[in-house]
C-alpha cells in the first residue's frame, strides 16, 4: 500500500502553463491597435505591430504599481501618441503621467475598452499534451493543485471550458510565495514528492524550489521585459509538452 507520505503531489501554474492566455492577449491587443488606428485615422506602417504594442505595454507594466493589471486606457493613449510619432516607450511614461490631452474622445475610448475585455473573454487554448498529461497524472492517483495569482472562479470557469477540471483536487488562489507551497504540503502530507509545473521562473519556479519543490519548467510565448532569468536559480526539468512531465516525475518515483 502507497503510505500518504509517497503519494505525488504536482502544483501547476494556470496561465501560460495549462492554456494559451499569451495567444489571447496578443490578439487582444492587436485588435486594440487596429481600433485606436481607426480612431485617428493613423496607421503604424511597420510589420511587427505586436512588437509596437509591447513596447508601450511593457512599460506601462514596468512603471505602473498594478504592474501588468494597468488599465488599458493607459494604452490605448499611449498608442495614441506613439502612432502620431512619439517613440512607444516615451509615450508610454506620457500616457502614465496624463501630461498630454488625449487624442481619442471619452466615448470613443469607450467603445475600445469595451471591445477590448469582450476580446480578453475569448477561451484560449489548451497547451501541448495537457489534456493527455493531467489524464495520466489522475490515473496515478497523483494530487493534482491548480495554482493562479488570478481569480479562482476565472481559472475554474475556463478549466470547465476546456474539459479539464475533472482532473484537479483543488484550486488555489494565491500570490506564489514560498509559504504558499509549505503551507498547502502541510494539508496535503506530501513534502517529499512534491512538484511545481509551471511557465514563469520568477513566479513559479524560484519560489517553489524555495519552499524545497522540484520545478518543472514549461515555457510560454510571454516573457516580462524587466526578468532578468539568468538571476535565477535553473529548474530541474524543462519540457516543451505536458505529457513530459509525467514521464519525468514516473521516473523519479518508479512508478
Ligand atoms: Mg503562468
Amino acid at each position: 500500500m502507497i503510505r500518504a507520505s509517497e503519494l505525488v503531489t504536482v502544483f501547476v501554474d494556470a496561465d501560460n502553463t495549462l492554456w494559451d492566455t499569451d495567444r489571447v492577449f496578443a490578439s487582444t491587443q492587436l485588435r486594440l491597435l487596429h481600433d485606436v488606428e481607426e480612431s485617428l485615422g493613423l496607421t503604424w506602417p511597420d510589420e511587427d505591430r505586436l512588437q509596437f504594442v509591447r513596447a508601450a505595454d511593457q512599460e506601462l507594466a514596468s512603471l505602473h504599481h498594478d504592474g501588468l493589471r494597468y488599465p488599458p486606457a493607459l494604452l490605448v493613449r499611449a498608442l495614441s501618441l506613439a502612432l502620431d510619432g512619439m517613440d512607444p516607450v516615451r509615450a508610454a511614461k506620457i500616457a502614465l503621467h496624463g501630461s498630454e490631452p488625449a487624442k481619442i474622445y471619452a466615448d470613443q475610448e469607450g467603445v475600445i475598452l469595451n471591445r477590448y475585455f469582450q476580446s480578453l473573454k475569448a477561451l484560449p487554448q489548451l497547451k501541448k499534451g495537457v489534456a493527455d498529461g493531467l489524464r495520466q497524472m489522475k490515473e496515478l492517483n497523483w494530487n493534482i493543485l491548480m495554482v493562479t495569482e488570478s481569480a479562482v472562479t476565472r481559472a475554474r470557469e475556463t478549466a470547465d471550458a476546456l474539459s479539464i477540471s475533472q482532473f484537479f483536487d483543488r484550486v488555489l488562489e494565491g500570490r506564489k510565495r514560498p509559504e504558499l507551497y509549505q503551507r498547502i504540503l502541510k494539508l496535503v502530507g506530501s513534502p517529499s514528492n512534491a512538484y511545481m509545473i509551471g511557465d514563469q521562473i520568477d513566479r513559479d519556479i524560484a519560489p517553489a524550489k524555495q519552499a524545497g519543490l522540484k520545478t518543472i519548467y514549461f515555457p510560454g510565448g510571454f516573457k516580462p521585459r524587466w526578468h532578468d532569468e539568468e538571476a535565477s536559480p535553473p529548474p530541474d526539468f524543462v519540457i516543451s509538452d505536458f505529457r513530459e512531465a509525467v514521464q519525468i516525475i514516473r521516473l523519479e518515483h518508479a512508478c
